[in-house]
């Protein structure tokens, strides 16, 4: 995918590289085997996610194989500060993801970029596994997103 109109009617594009859309998220169980190995970090297979900053919504895309079975948009419910509640579900188990922007990766990469050599991200990510809400933590800040229902993305 290179183009997508946003649900907001903002234009997303990741022909730039880096880009400011594009959010490399990969899951905490591959990045540990990821560590165990010391692999490089363009080898690990990321989340196919994108963002839009002008209405707090990302998008991510899911595929069976290389054919794309279905998107899933979150929209950004509330911010809260120094308050880690993302939810009232108990017990709280969480996904837990390794977040990197796709230019905060660009910039701490280059000829080594081993995942043992990268620094911890910036931005904390977690997602309850009862209600999927997302939470995250950015500084002392919490954004919670969302799941949207959305019957048709428009794409291409
Ligand atoms: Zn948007
Ligand atoms: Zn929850």
């Amino acid at each position: 995918m290179a183009h997508m109109g946003c649900l907001c009617g903002n234009r997303l594009s990741n022909s730039l590289c880096p880009n400011d859309v594009q959010i490399r998220t990969y899951r905490i169980e591959q990045w540990e085997e990821a560590l165990a190995k010391n692999l490089d970090v363009y080898y690990i297979k990321d989340l196919d996610i994108w963002y839009c900053k002008k209405c707090d919504r990302f998008y991510y895309f899911q595929y069976e194989g290389r054919n794309h079975i279905r998107t899933i948009t979150y929209k950004l419910l509330k911010v809260v500060y120094q308050d880690s509640r993302s939810c009232r579900c108990t017990p709280k188990l969480y996904r837990e993801y390794m977040v990197y922007t796709d230019i905060e990766l660009d910039s701490i990469t280059n000829e080594s970029s081993k995942v043992r050599d990268l620094p911890t991200p910036r931005l904390e990510v977690k997602q309850c596994k009862s209600c999927n809400r997302v939470t995250v933590k950015e500084e002392n800040k919490y954004k919670i997103f969302k799941m949207e229902r959305v019957s048709q993305i428009k794409e291409g």
